[in-house]
């Protein structure tokens, strides 16, 4: 698999890990806390519809105990007096007070004096169910029986009935003096409906929107089904919607059981905020995620794979072409600087043992014929050899490319080297004895050696040489001597002895290769020592 697709796989396997280790935080830690808040609030707001309804009740039994520890109303119980009729159970004061109903009840539990009232309609009414009489044996059946108790003025009954004209507060207070002092002579009781005006009012000051859901309304399934389940200690029972949390709690009635349902509807706005900026968060650390993820792939690729690329094509570069000489020369301090650094130093290496294994070898790497180093070692060789018999010959040709570097520079290096390939080939095949001997002496130079081969012969082979190699007929354009490469061809022999020296015989020969040079090169000259 390619490097930059392992980054790719592992840095996408982490991002993905990433993700969903945050997906999962979220779920688990994050936004079950959302919801707990949201829970949180729910309760807070519908205790705070609870206590608000019981502090209407409160005020009610305030106003209730005020009226009936009051000297007027303990002595109106025993005289029925038409001034505190008049004076005090006026419509004005149902009005005031937004009363629906107040009864007096003598000691026996009668109507001693009674009105219903609606301060909305300012008329007299009257409801189904809560006559005084209906009040009385309510009271009855919740054991109110005021002079049975010890402290009197903490006697008090109140709380909400259900009726059918909707839920109504309930209080009950003894009569008594202005002091608290008894015996009690009645007992007063207030009522005031749960109106919608009082509703409002309750919404407006706790800022909660809440229902109340009458139990023995028509009501819709949902409702029903929740009222099932609730006893008279069920607390906050939770429905939770897409947007929006349903929090009920039964409210208890003056006997103990569920009156109503008070239901509070809360808007989801902290799970809704939460998901958002989940959501948010998830698709900015993805966006995020991506960014990284490609700058750090573009950097891998720039300062790793690409230069990792560069540095295995240069080797296939060298191993293919043979080019030792050839550096990477980067120019980094980092890993890879220290890496390409290595391979140019284990390539220099390679050069200088190929160098030296090339000149240990006797053949020459480019044409395949003899190099110059066993040239050196043949000459010395036969010139003992020829030496040790008596008047042989020892003759020598220097054979040097006409123009060649104008050729190279011309045709290009690698022509060159096919050229010079070539002209190898060709000397080879002229030379027929086993004893001749052909050499590279360097560039595009030849060497001949020829063992038992007069002057004469010397210079027959050479001009053999010289035909062969323009019988090739390989195109010059830049010789300004011929359209075909050409050689020119310094000859030379010699008797070894203890006159001269091998290095006489190449000498002579060389110097006879300039003067062809001088004479306009493509041909042979002779040169005696
Ligand atoms: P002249 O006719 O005087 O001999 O001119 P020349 O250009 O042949 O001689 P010079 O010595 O100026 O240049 C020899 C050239 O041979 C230089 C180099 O470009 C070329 N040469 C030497 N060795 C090689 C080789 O191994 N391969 C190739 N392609 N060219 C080589
Ligand atoms: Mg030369
Ligand atoms: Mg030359």
């Amino acid at each position: 698999m390619r490097l930059q697709n392992k980054f790719i796989i592992f840095f996408l396997f982490l991002f993905i890990s990433f993700i969903v280790m945050q997906f999962v935080i979220n779920r688990i830690f994050i936004f079950p806390s959302f919801i707990n808040l949201e829970k949180d609030e729910a309760i807070r707001n519908i205790n705070r519809v609870s206590e608000s309804i019981n502090k209407e009740i409160r005020h009610l039994d305030a106003l209730c105990h005020d009226w009936g520890a009051w000297d007027d109303s303990y002595d109106f119980m025993n005289t029925g007096s038409q001034e505190y009729i008049n004076g005090t159970l006026t419509d004005g004061s149902f009005i005031t007070a937004n009363l629906n109903l107040i009864y007096y009840l003598d000691t026996a539990g009668k109507r001693y004096w009674g009105k219903m009232y609606d301060p909305e309609s300012e008329s007299e009414i009257k409801l189904e169910g809560l006559s005084a009489e209906d009040v009385s044996n309510t009271l009855k059946a919740l054991k109110w029986d005021p002079n049975g108790s010890d402290s009197l003025a903490d006697l008090y009954l109140r709380g909400i009935m259900s009726t059918a004209q909707g839920p109504i507060i309930l209080a009950a207070r003894p009569i008594l003096t202005s002091e608290n002092i008894g015996p009690a002579r009645g007992t007063l009781i207030m009522g005031r409906f749960l109106s919608t005006s009082i509703l409002d009012k309750l919404k407006d000051e706790t800022k909660v929107n809440f229902n109340l859901h009458e139990y023995s309304r028509d009501l819709p399934l949902e409702i029903k089904s929740i009222m099932e389940r609730v006893t008279p200690s069920s607390q906050h029972i939770v429905k939770e919607g897409p947007e929006k949390i349903f929090m009920y709690d039964p409210f208890l009635s003056i006997h103990g059981t569920p009156a109503f349902l008070i239901e509070v509807v809360f808007p989801r706005e902290i799970t809704l905020q939460g998901l958002k900026s989940i959501k948010y968060s998830l698709f900015s650390f993805m966006v995020a995620g991506f960014i990284i993820l490609f700058s750090v792939l573009i950097l891998i690729k720039v300062m790793v794979i690409k230069p990792l690329l560069d540095l295995s094509s240069h080797i296939e570069k060298i191993e293919e072409g043979k080019k030792y000489d050839l550096r990477i020369g980067l120019k980094r301090k980092d890993a890879i600087g220290k890496l390409a650094h290595t391979f140019d130093h284990l390539i220099s290496k390679i050069e200088s043992q190929t160098i030296e294994l090339e000149k240990l070898s006797s053949i020459d790497g480019l044409t395949g014929i003899n190099n110059r180093r066993i040239f050196d070692e043949t000459l010395v060789h036969e010139w003992k050899r020829i030496g040790r018999q008596k008047q042989i010959f020892l003759s020598a040709i220097m054979c040097d490319v006409d123009f060649f570097k104008m050729y190279n520079d011309h045709y290009g290096h690698q022509k060159g080297d096919e050229c010079l390939r070539r002209i190898a080939e060709a000397i080879k095949s002229v030379l027929k004895r086993p004893s001749d001997f052909l050499a590279r002496y360097g560039g595009e130079e030849f060497v001949v050696l020829l063992p038992n081969t007069s002057p004469e012969g010397a210079q027959l082979v050479a001009e053999d040489i010289r035909k062969k190699v323009h019988g090739l007929k390989i195109r010059h354009e830049k010789s300004r001597i011929d359209e075909y490469v050409t050689l020119s061809l310094g000859v030379s022999t010699i008797i070894p002895g203890q006159d001269a020296t091998a290095i006489d015989l190449i000498k002579a020969a060389d110097q006879a290769l300039y003067e062809c040079k001088d004479k306009g090169r493509n041909r042979t000259i002779f040169k005696c020592i």
